[in-house]
């Protein structure tokens, strides 16, 4: 069996990796011809909006899922054509779309921080008169890694960035002071099996996230069950096959839901030696009808991102027996994750955290 793959970096990498054992070949349809992926599956260089690109990519497939959000829903409609297509295009849509996931964790009854759609100035202007400040103002697409977001202060502060961000719709969302990030990993199988990971805390810095434990550390009760619950209840509205991933904000033990990935996430990549079966591994099970694997945890766990450095695997591993190395084969430039390590333990109190996981 062949898969394909939109998106040929580090995650399709990782999947292609635990597609193997499962006898799941990978092909990825990327841009770039030094696409990570290439390292491990077939890769199709080209604009997968290019029908001859698509139909060449698509030959012999199974199916074809994706490892990253950013690409017009369209072309999933055009796979579509020649082989279904996970997760479903209306996950896609919200996944990519800031105004339509605040609007679909709401509905599901998930608290969210208030937020306002402003697609002009004047719109923003009146968003910010109702939400108030400070406020953070992001761009409704294409969003990553922080990019295209800022905190509002002023209304002079608003109408700097409605220059920078060059005119393009906004969502206007509340500041939250939050105790702690969190995220939770789901996964929904073909024949409708839904299985979640434990919560894991995440810490950005800049808006990129440099660290995910498992389990999360000074979560109070009962939160993890709420966060499985919410999983449960996008995955089921959506119809959802595949890996979900959902980030909140824990306010005091209150969950606020920020954002959604509707693919394998970074805050996931712990499981690989983490837990039972990795989500890399699930999301392969997951389109390919196959049944889940155990989401449950070995133990505890740290990963941490290599970012903008190149990854010393000889320093790296001197961290301690259980540490995992993994290289992407990305060339280091400021910003850009080029790696990551997982540190695994019996227990938390054997693993430092590198950066201070709550707020004090
Ligand atoms: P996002 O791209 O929405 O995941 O935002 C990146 C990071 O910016 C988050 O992980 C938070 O650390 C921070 N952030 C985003 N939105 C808010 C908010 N409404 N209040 C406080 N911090 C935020």
């Amino acid at each position: 069996m062949i898969i394909g793959v939109l998106g040929g970096g580090q995650l399709g990498r990782m999947l292609a990796m635990a597609a193997l054992p499962l006898g799941v070949r990978t092909r990825f349809l990327d841009t770039s011809p030094e696409a990570p992926a290439a390292a491990v599956g077939e890769l199709v260089v080209g604009d997968a909006a290019d029908p001859a690109v698509m139909a060449r990519f698509v030959r012999g497939l199974s199916l074809v899922t994706y490892e990253f959000e950013n690409f017009s829903a369209d072309i999933v409609e055009a796979a579509q054509a020649h082989v279904p297509v996970y997760p479903p295009a209306t996950a896609l849509r919200t996944g990519q779309d800031r105004l339509r996931e605040k609007t679909l964790f709401a509905d599901l009854g998930i608290n969210v921080p208030a937020f306002a759609p402003a697609d002009s100035e004047e719109e923003l202007t009146r968003a910010l008169a109702r939400i108030g400040t400070p406020c953070v103002v992001k761009t409704r697409r294409m969003g990553y890694d922080g990019k295209g977001q800022a905190v509002v202060r002023t209304p002079e502060d608003a109408r700097a960035l409605w220059a920078r961000l060059g005119g393009v719709p906004l969502l206007v969302e509340a500041f939250v002071p939050f105790t702690s990030e969190v995220s939770i990993i789901g996964v929904r199988s073909l024949q409708g099996e839904v299985r979640t990971y434990p919560l894991v805390n995440n810490v950005h810095v800049g808006g990129i996230l440099r660290q995910s434990l498992c389990p999360a550390p000074g979560v109070p009760a009962g939160v993890e069950e709420t966060a499985r619950a919410h999983m449960s209840a996008v995955l089921e509205r959506l119809e959802y096959v595949g890996v979900l991933a959902i980030e909140f904000f824990e306010v005091s033990g209150r969950l606020l839901a920020n954002e959604m990935a509707p693919r394998v996430h970074n805050s996931g990549h712990w499981t690989i030696e983490g837990a039972h079966t990795s989500q890399f591994e699930n999301h392969v099970r997951a389109v390919c009808g196959m049944p889940l694997g155990d989401t449950g945890a070995r133990g505890a766990s740290m990963m941490l991102n290599i970012i903008g450095e190149p990854v010393d695997a000889a320093r790296r591993l001197q961290m301690g027996a259980r540490v995992h190395v993994h290289d992407y084969g990305k060339e280091p430039r400021a910003g850009r994750k080029v790696g990551h390590l997982t540190i695994v333990a019996d227990t938390p109190g054997e693993i430092e955290p590198v950066y201070a996981p709550v707020r004090g």
